[in-house]
């Protein structure tokens, strides 16, 4: 693909330039540790470094190096939303739930940035404020809607930008304005992984990379025998975070939806050239369920972008050329750039659209994200860390007894293609009722 990429381009993570994933194979397993983590990401990490600095003993188990997951490939995009939004909650669920799962993703959000800042982790995060492109003027409409509920009954900050003002804040004729949401931030999500796990190592945790875990069993008694590739060890908790890399635990495996995302990023480019595609330096999003998605490196004048979730794109050249072209509708005056890097990972949908975090016995687990796992990851890591130490104040929302399956699924979802077409139906339903 001599025309679309540069002469270095790279099919991996942009992030891995800065933030490699962490080769451990680790040393001798111990007979027993106090918990076991399984997964190296965010929810794993997160819930390790909490536990080793209460003194217990940890170790992390991960199949692949550290950091090879969705953490370190991520678009580093970080609010205080989700993916079902605030109307369609309050209709499905009431009000005041909706209020509170919205409020808890405040605190999600909050507690993430504050730990950044007290752990000191250096991983360019920042409050730039996110743009959220109307594809239509139905989406226009829905878009101020909710977030005009949001407003009124928790006083969500936002920003409404007609279409004539759209350019000053994203260069495409595509979006019917949008809104800004002013608090919402972004960072490098490699560098913010490789900070949270160099910790959890300094704490203490043992890391055992390339190694699966095959089995957990829960004896009579409660405590848990975990069967890994390395072989066999014993643990009081288990702490599951596998979201949407799962294998072999089938009871998670027929819980979690994975599915792939996508992105790219362009060959550096002039300092005025970045100003005119994004003149404010904001995280963008479009307003439909199937996003794409643009932003800023932090620490080069790169657009980093994604799209096509869940499309079923074989090989770094199918998805290059897609990447390519997305650019290329979205910002056509950035279709001189060529790619450098682009690259794919697994996240993990659910089958109420809705994250979960939980127990069976002292097998804890968080997973099913979708696209908040960063602030989520961290948050259910930390909290399920504390239900085992029995803190106070680590109650959810997200944790219902009840984390739905399907008849006859076990973790291949051959009716992805489905899913994201009713989307793409239910996005033309909302541009319809603005036309
Ligand atoms: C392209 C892309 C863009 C995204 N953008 C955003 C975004 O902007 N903002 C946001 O908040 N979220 C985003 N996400 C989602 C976010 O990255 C994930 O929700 C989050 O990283 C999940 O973290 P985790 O710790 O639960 O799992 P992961 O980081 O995926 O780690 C799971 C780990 O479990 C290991 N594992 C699985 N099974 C086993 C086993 N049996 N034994 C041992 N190890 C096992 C895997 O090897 C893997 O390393 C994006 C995801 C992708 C792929």
């Amino acid at each position: 693909m001599p025309d679309v990429t540069t002469s270095d381009f790279k099919f991996q993570p942009y992030w891995w330039d800065a933030a490699a994933p962490t080769v451990i194979e680790g040393g001798n397993l111990d007979a027993e540790y106090d918990v076991v983590v399984v997964g190296s990401g965010y929810t794993g990490v997160s819930a390790a470094l909490h536990l080793a600095r209460a003194g217990r003993s940890v170790a992390i188990f991960d199949r692949q190096d550290p950091g090879a997951g969705a953490s370190r490939r991520n678009a580093g995009f970080i609010g205080r939303v989700l993916k079902k939004s605030y109307s369609d909650l309050s209709a499905s669920k009431g009000n005041g739930t909706a209020k509170a799962i919205y409020t808890e993703l405040e605190a999600a959000y909050r507690f993430t940035l504050d730990l950044i800042e007290s752990e000191a982790i250096d991983c360019f995060a920042s409050r730039p404020g996110r743009f959220i492109g109307a594809t239509s003027k139905g989406h226009f409409d829905a878009l101020a809607a909710d977030l005009g509920k949001m407003q009124a009954e928790m006083g969500f900050d936002y920003t409404m930008v007609q279409a004539e003002r759209q350019r000053e804040e994203f260069d495409t004729d595509l979006y019917l304005g949008g809104a800004v949401i002013p608090e919402s931030g972004c960072l490098h999500p490699g560098l913010y992984h490789k900070g949270l796990l160099d910790r959890a190592i300094a704490a203490g945790v043992a890391v055992f990379g390339r190694t699966e875990v095959e089995e957990i069993i829960t004896s009579s008694i409660g405590s848990n025998e975990v069967r890994t590739t390395r072989g066999v060890v014993r643990a009081r908790d288990v702490v599951v975070g596998t979201n949407g890399y799962t294998t072999k635990l089938g009871w998670f495996r027929r819980r979690v939806v994975p599915f792939r995302a996508y992105m790219a990023a362009t060959e550096e480019m002039p300092q005025l050239l970045l100003e005119k595609l994004i003149p404010r330096g904001r995280t963008v999003i479009d307003s439909n369920t199937n996003i794409d998605f643009f932003r800023p490196a932090p620490d080069s004048n790169r657009i980093l972008f994604g799209g096509a979730t869940g499309a079923p794109l074989s090989g770094h050249e199918e998805i290059t050329i897609r990447m390519k072209a997305i650019l290329d509708r979205v910002l056509p005056d950035a279709r001189d750039l060529r790619l450098s890097h682009t690259w794919n990972g697994y996240c993990a949908g659910t089958f109420d659209l809705m994250p979960h975090m939980g127990c069976n016995g002292r097998v804890h687990y968080g997973m099913g994200y979708n696209f908040s796992g960063i602030t989520l990851g961290t948050t259910f890591g930390r909290k399920i860390a504390g239900r085992i130490l029995g803190e106070a104040g680590v109650e959810s929302m997200f944790a219902s007894s009840v984390f739905p399956t399907m008849p006859f699924y076990s973790g291949r979802p051959w009716f992805l293609g489905l899913v994201m077409r009713y989307f793409d139906w239910r996005d033309r339903q909302i541009a319809r009722r603005g036309s």
